[in-house]
Order: C-alpha cells, then structure tokens, then sequence
C-alpha cells in the first residue's frame, strides 16, 4: 500500500515512509491511496476472530509491503493484548469499554501498536528515531508508557502546563528513561503547534530523524480501526443497523471509525460528539469550518480548536460536505450537560462514566432523538473514570477506586522540562 498526503503537493509514499515522517512534507496528512475492501469471508468469520486476529487480518492490507506477515502477527499480538468488551446497558444500547490497557484510555491501543511498528523500523534501519506528540492528557501516557523502554527511539512529550489532571501528568512525567516530559506555557494547540512546526522544519531533518506520535501519525490511526470490527464481532444482534457514537476531539478516533465502514463494516451511521469545542458539529451542520482557539472543559482531551483529523475527514469524502454529513452526524455538549449524563448513569444504571464518554452517551441519545433511526447505538468508551475521578465524585458523589496501575505512579516525583511558547526555544531543546 502507498500513501499520498492530504495536500497532495508531494510524492506518495511506503508506509514507513509515511510512518517515520508522520507529516508529509507539504504539511498535510498521509493516507491511503486506495482505502483496500475487506472480502465477505472476513465479515462471515469476524465473530470468531480475536482483536489481534483482526488487527492482522485489516491490518496487513495497509502493511503488507513493508512488514513481513510474521513480524506484524507478534506486533499485534504484543500491542492488543488487553480486551475490548462490548457491555450492553439496555437491549438496544452498548458501550465498548476501550480502558483496559496499561494507561486507563484507549490511546494505549494506538499508542502501543505504534510503538511497536516504530521499533520494527528503527531495528531494520539501525537510525535512531525522535519521536514528538503533543498532549492534551491522554496521548502523553500512552505515548510514554507505549515507547518506555525501546532502544534507538527518544520520546518527547509537550503538554500543557496546568491544564491536565494530576492522574495524567503522573503517568508520562514519572517514567524518565527515553521519555523527557516537556511542560509548556501555553495550550495544547500551542504544543501542538510547536510539534508540527518541528516536523515540517528542514533544517531540523538533516540531524535529527524526527516523527510525529500524535494521531497525525498513520500509524496511530490504522490500529484504531481494530476495534470497531471487534465491537460489531461482538453484537448479539448483527441485523439491526450500528451507530457508533464517538467522543471526539482531534478526531483520530472517529476518522479511524470511517476508515472501518470504508473497509466494508456495515455502520449506519456514526456520532461526533463533542464538548463546547464544536466546530467539526457545526462544520456538519453549517458546511463551514471554523477553527478557533480552544476552550478548557471537564473532558479536557478533547478541548481542542483545530482538530487534525478534519483534513482525513474532508479528504475521504473529496471534500463533499453532503457526503460526509450522510455518515456523520454532530453535536456539541456543556459541561453542565455532561455532568447531568454521568449522574443519570450512576442513578440509573450505576453505572461511572468518565466525562469524555458521558458525551459519547449523550451524543447517541441526542442523534436518537432527532432522527428517529431504528438503530442500536455503541458509544466509545474512551477512558476509564478513575482517570477523572474528581470529576466523577464532583458530578455524580461517587468515588472512583483507584486501578493499582494509577496509584503506582501517583506516588512518584514528576519530572518535568519547562519550556516557553516559543518554537526557537524548543528547536534548541531538540538539538541539544
Ligand atoms: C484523546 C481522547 C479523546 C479524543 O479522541 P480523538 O481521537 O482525538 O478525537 C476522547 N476521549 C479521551 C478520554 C481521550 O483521551
């Protein structure tokens, strides 16, 4: 499989290429050339594969020319070997619980297929690699915890100083090693900036090898599409027609989503549900993309303004508004809506939603309402709510027990670099 950028202003190219570049050079995002159609006697055994079983079923249609079948088997197995359950709440409403790896979100499925795919490369290349992500919380621990540890590969995390929670900051500014945690006055589209800046930066790439770990990365992106064949693998009923409802912010996650019905998983219809950063909902609703500045909210990783992904979104769909829309459908919740869905849960399910998946559920309810679709709905459960706990406790009384995983690192010193909202200083910090 080839990839060619969004821009389409530079050559195609292999997926390590695309892989270990992570932005193509004219700015925009790697895709694939042709997105390949999964056969019918994928669909007619899906129910018995497990998710590495998918991973490397889908998985080798993307990879096939650059990963030999035996390599990618063991990366999917190392990378998903964590479950994905599908938990039905009412007859006609799941939620696919996403936490269960090793940082409580579903970035660690990313994140460590990733991570894995990378070492492959660096080990074939003997080149040692530098890796960027900018983090709005989630993407940091999963980088770090994913990366920790592998040889020839340098991670360098950007957050933004004060607006993530202690629980996420905890997780990647604890590990040391290869991982250096830079904290920046800024916000996480600044830290955002400042990593593409870096990697479209030419002077930059004559020393340094250098690549993204944001979901920009392709690589993030293809092993995110393995768990939506995993869900529908798990529906008792497969004949009433799917929704996924997507808790989104950069919209890695629901682009990886789009990718799976373009494979050929039957979806209906998915949801892109976010918080007061709206702009891909009203985009779908207006036809107008407005990015801005973002704005903090209790789902604080997906406060962004300027959504990546939107570029893949726009480019699957030959930026036709109409098209995307028939698939897509939006909307934008308040903190105050928020909190109401994670008290209702708790009151009537007992069930502790973390409050980036209380607006996956309300996103569903919403679309439910409004268009009156005989559907059933699968929300995105992205991150565990011992994760948000002070959130969970302030909304819905509850306290959330602490996953062993959390506390452990909890208890040691943070260790951080600061650094100013200024791409000069973080060039230098680079090369140094
Ligand atoms: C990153 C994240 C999201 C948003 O995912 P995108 O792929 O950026 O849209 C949602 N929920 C949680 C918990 C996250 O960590």
């Amino acid at each position: 499989m080839r990839f060619r950028s969004t821009n389409r202003q530079c050559p195609e190219v292999s997926l390590r290429e695309a892989v270990l570049r992570g932005l193509a050079e004219d700015g925009g995002l790697y895709m694939p050339v042709t997105v390949p159609a999964l056969p019918s006697a994928f669909f007619a055994r899906l129910r018995g594969l497990t998710l590495p079983q998918i991973a490397f079923e889908a998985g080798r249609l993307f990879l096939d020319d650059d990963v030999p079948e035996d390599i990618l088997q063991t990366i999917a197995a190392e990378a998903l070997n964590f479950p994905a359950p599908l938990v039905t709440l009412a007859g006609d409403f799941h939620i696919l619980e996403l936490f269960h790896g090793p940082t409580l979100a579903f970035k660690d499925f990313g994140a460590r297929f990733m991570a894995r795919l990378m070492a492959h490369f660096v080990r074939v290349s003997g080149k040692e690699l530098t890796l960027v992500a900018a983090t709005s919380g989630d993407t940091g621990s999963a980088v770090a915890r994913g990366f920790f540890g592998l040889s020839g590969i340098r991670v360098v995390i950007l957050y933004p100083s004060g607006r993530v929670s202690e629980a996420q900051e905890k997780q990647f500014t604890t590990l040391g090693g290869n991982i250096t945690a830079v904290e920046v006055a800024g916000s996480f589209d600044d830290c955002q900036k400042l990593a593409k800046q870096a990697l479209t930066d030419a002077e930059l790439s004559r020393t340094l090898s250098l690549t993204s770990g944001n979901s920009i990365n392709i690589a993030r992106l293809i092993p995110q599409m393995f768990y939506y064949f995993a869900a529908y693998a798990q529906l008792k009923d497969a004949s009433t027609p799917v929704v996924f409802s997507v808790p989104s912010g950069n919209f890695g996650n629901l682009t990886a989503g789009l990718l799976a019905k373009r494979m050929g998983l039957p979806v209906a219809r998915f949801v892109a549900a976010t918080n007061a950063n709206d702009v891909v909902p009203e985009f779908l609703r207006t036809g107008k993309f407005h990015p801005r500045a973002s704005r903090r909210t209790l789902s604080n990783a997906m406060d962004v303004g300027n959504p990546s992904n939107f570029a893949r979104m726009q480019d699957l769909y030959d930026n036709d508004w109409r098209a995307l829309r028939a698939h897509v459908w939006g909307a934008g919740f308040s903190d105050a809506d928020t909190e109401h869905a994670m008290r209702v849960a708790k009151e009537q399910n007992g069930h502790l939603l973390d409050p980036h998946t209380a607006i996956g559920l309300l996103g569903y309810r919403v679309f439910q309402r409004q268009e009156n679709l005989p559907c059933q709905g699968i929300v995105l459960a992205t991150a565990h709510p011992a994760k948000f706990a002070d959130v969970v406790a302030r909304a819905t009384g509850a306290n959330v027990p602490m996953p062993d995983r959390l506390s452990e690192c909890l208890s040691r010193p943070k260790r951080s670099v600061s650094l100013a909202n200024r791409y000069f200083d973080f060039k230098e910090m680079l090369l140094a």
